[in-house]
């Protein structure tokens, strides 16, 4: 054994899905020292006293313990390689960004099945097709086989193979598609289940002509397909309704002509089911989703064929970012600004962002689309990181952008949230046959509920928090940490009976307009009322019938639908972003009144758009009515400079929460004071804290943070580090939970 070891130790490093930013050496058994294993390959290996499933980094390396104590690994799963170079290369990106552990970020790149060491298979299924004699001969004349015959006659009904699944459902048995394969009549393919129905034989990418692109859509297909193969970033800021889905189509078909694959993401799938139609009607190639409402098999098998460069599109959610692709040719990020791409826990990543890296490492094109692009973007766009193209008209039979008025509530009384005024206008709309939604951002019946005479609250036991009232099923629930409790029958503190709701949530609201609006039924949409499965899709259709009806939601409703007979949008709570702790409130609220009033006049009505405000003054609001985002988002990067917040500076914070408050601050002040000799000396670094986070209290646990910024982003990683390398020493760090988000997008 010792000669193999001069020149080729057989020891190779496994990143293991633990916490620890380290990998682990094994060494390869004899049995195995001839084994091919390729990097990027899975392996078990003994950890502590468990077996995990780890992916080889490196091989022939020199370990940092004596050989004798290695402990050989165990067995080798894949006999090729599961992640390419790329893949290992984002993972190595990513961990160092987030600095946590590559087997971890790896572990979170894998489908569950894979994670657990399943094999990396599709699984396919047999299907049947008619061969060119067997589409000569003609049934009539099998006399003797009438069951063949029969089967014959149907498989020559189709052009394309039928799964054997599927005959045998008709009743045909397995032994009469093996004589009809002897004979030479019929022949079997393995396929995916996914690919069914795709034509093998076709060139062609496009199932469906593609529209005429008007003048402005035509410059931007051609900007971008001009430069495919190449790693740049495009912003396509273009109003809600003017065309953007369609050059995404258009550029992807691209492509798919060259025989590449795209990688489209999305805030949310779920809820927005037309989108993924209009891209697998356009398409002849497949065209796989990957979102979290798939099971783990169906997940898997997505992840796989896009792999293999079988799937010609994905279109997925986050964590659809890191999947891997044979060839990947062009990324799409539809609503980029939404908050959703950036995970909250875990390993904490922006996919639009991680979108960005992968363009630059593949040399591929990235096409970021939004009517109310990320200040981030546009700072990028500004300074010519990113190319900036614009939309600046509705395409297609989209009208005119909608009339949008800011109704004052100031000193006006408001019946469940809402102004008898604006009960009016919607009526109007009603009876002459339109369609009016109505926004308003809380879910549940009342976000609080109260006793009018001792001044009791519904508050949380657990956190700093209300909890709302909901009607159903009845309850107090806590949105922060999820507890519930029954609904009390009088106050708690001094026994009155009387106990109100304050305020509204789209319960409270569907009610108070099913009351006012006896002949046209009300539709509540949110997180409550579509978690069931093909919710949305009913709803949808129904809504698309352009009958005229109330619909009510929160900001789900506001996500890249198409409602075709919606003439009246009402946005009900429209001051939240005046009042945020996060500076980010404001922004967040621009995006969302302006994507909810693109939901008005998409089609032949010129919309309208009503906003109940305390603040019909404010000059960030009119700039908002008057449809100009950009000067809005100008003036609000013109603040962002001034204080030197992103995307001026680069921030992280440090969040840690223990079950008492002292353990945290203690901990945390702790850290920032033993980092400052270092830390100090960090040109442009600045750590502030530790503070008490917004809430402060949740679950019963106390919240604190540390906040660090700076104008460059390698001082900045200095910076963490160093704190992070304190905190790993740190005696309360088992006692404390601790995380690190970069470039944090909720401050909470
Ligand atoms: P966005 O993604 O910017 O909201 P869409 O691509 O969904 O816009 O387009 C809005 C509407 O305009 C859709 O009904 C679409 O079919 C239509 N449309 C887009 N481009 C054209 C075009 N060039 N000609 C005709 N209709 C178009
Ligand atoms: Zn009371
Ligand atoms: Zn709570």
């Amino acid at each position: 054994m010792h000669s193999l070891f001069d020149d080729e130790p057989p020891v190779i490093r496994v990143a293991l899905p633990v916490p620890l930013t380290r990998c682990f050496d094994y060494i390869l058994p004899p049995n195995l020292q001839n084994a091919y294993l390729p990097l990027g390959a899975r392996v078990r290996v003994p950890y502590r006293n468990k077996t995990l499933v780890g992916v080889v980094m490196a091989r022939q390396v020199s370990p940092d313990i004596p050989l004798e104590k290695l402990k050989p690994l165990t067995e080798v799963i894949d006999d090729a390689s599961l992640l390419d170079d790329h893949q290992l290369a984002l993972a190595k990106w990513l961990a160092r960004y987030c600095h946590g552990p590559v087997g971890e970020v790896i572990s979170m790149m894998l489908p569950a099945p894979l994670r657990q060491g399943a094999a990396a298979h599709i699984q396919e299924e047999t299907y049947w097709m008619a061969t060119q004699s067997g589409r000569a001969l003609e049934p009539e004349k099998m006399h003797r086989a009438p069951k063949q015959a029969e089967l014959l006659r149907a498989l020559q009904k189709h052009q394309q193979p039928v799964a054997a699944t599927m005959l045998r459902s008709l009743g045909f048995t397995s032994t009469q598609m093996a004589a009809l394969e002897d004979k030479g009549l019929a022949e079997r393919y393995l396929q995916s289940r996914h690919l069914e129905g795709r034509d093998h034989e076709t060139r062609s990418v496009l199932a469906e002509i593609p529209l005429q692109l008007n003048d402005d859509q035509k410059h931007v297909v051609s900007e971008v397909t001009g430069q495919l193969g190449q790693p740049e970033v495009f912003l396509l800021e273009g109003v809600t309704g003017s065309g953007k889905t369609e050059v995404y189509l258009q550029v992807i078909e691209a492509v798919l002509k060259q025989g590449r694959q795209v990688l489209v993401l999305v805030p949310e799938i779920g809820l927005a089911p037309q989108t993924v139609n209009r891209f697998k009607k356009r398409f002849s190639v497949p065209v796989m989703t990957l979102h979290s409402g798939l099971n783990d098999k169906e997940r898997l098998d997505a992840w796989l064929l896009a792999r293999d460069g079988r799937a010609g599109v994905l279109i997925g959610t986050r964590s659809a970012a890191v999947t891997p692709f044979k060839d990947l040719g062009l990324i799409v990020v539809d609503e980029e600004h939404d908050a959703s791409y950036k995970q909250g826990d875990g390993i904490r990543y922006s996919a639009r962002d991680l979108a960005i890296v992968r363009g630059k490492m593949l040399s591929c094109p990235v096409v970021l689309g939004s009517a109310t692009p990320s200040l981030e973007t546009l700072h990028n766009a500004t300074e010519k990181r990113f190319q900036w193209l614009k939309l600046t008209q509705r395409a297609g039979s989209s009208v005119q952008l909608p009339d949008v008025y800011l109704h004052d509530i100031q000193h006006k009384k408001l019946t469940n949230g809402i102004d008898g005024g604006l009960l009016q206008v919607m009526r109007t709309h009603l009876e002459q046959g339109g369609q009016v939604l109505a926004f308003i951002n809380r879910r549940g019946f009342a976000p609080a509920l109260m006793c009018h005479d001792c001044g009791w609250v519904s508050d949380c036991p657990f956190c700093d928090a209300r909890m709302t009232l909901h009607r159903e099923p009845p309850r107090l629930h806590c949105h922060h940490c999820d507890s519930v409790s029954a609904i009390p029958h009088q106050c708690p503190k001094c026994f009155n009976s009387e106990l109100k709701p304050v305020g509204s949530g789209t319960e409270r609201m569907e009610e108070t307009l099913e009351q006012a609006f006896k002949d046209w039924p009300v539709f509540r949409v949110d997180r409550d009322t579509v978690s069931k499965k093909g919710m949305m899709e009913k709803l949808l259709a129904r809504v698309n019938t352009e009958e005229p009806c109330v619909l009510v939601g929160t900001q789900m409703l506001a996500k890249g639908h198409h409602f075709p007979g919606v003439s009246l949008v009402v946005v009900l709570d429209a001051d939240g972003g005046f009042y945020s702790s996060d500076f980010r409130g404001l922004e967040r609220m621009g995006q969302l009144l302006t994507q909810v009033a693109g939901r008005a006049g998409r089609e032949r009505r010129k919309g309208k758009v009503v906003v109940q405000t305390h603040r019909p003054d404010d000059p960030l609001l009119k700039l908002l009515a008057q449809h100009d985002y950009s000067e809005f988002s100008r003036c609000l990067l013109e603040e962002r400079k001034d204080t030197l917040l992103p995307p001026y500076s680069f921030m992280a914070i440090i969040r840690a929460e223990a079950n008492q408050s002292d353990l945290v601050s203690g901990f945390l002040t702790d850290v920032v004071q033993a980092a400052e000799p270092v830390t100090s000396q960090i040109q442009g670094l600045e750590v502030t804290g530790p503070v008490p986070s917004p809430m402060e209290r949740r679950f019963g646990r106390y919240h604190m943070q540390i906040w660090l910024i700076c104008d460059r982003r390698g001082p900045l990683h200095q910076g963490i580090s160093c704190l992070l390398e304190l905190i790993s020493r740190h005696p309360l760090q088992r006692k404390v939970r601790w995380s690190l988000d970069v470039d944090p997008q909720e401050l909470i």
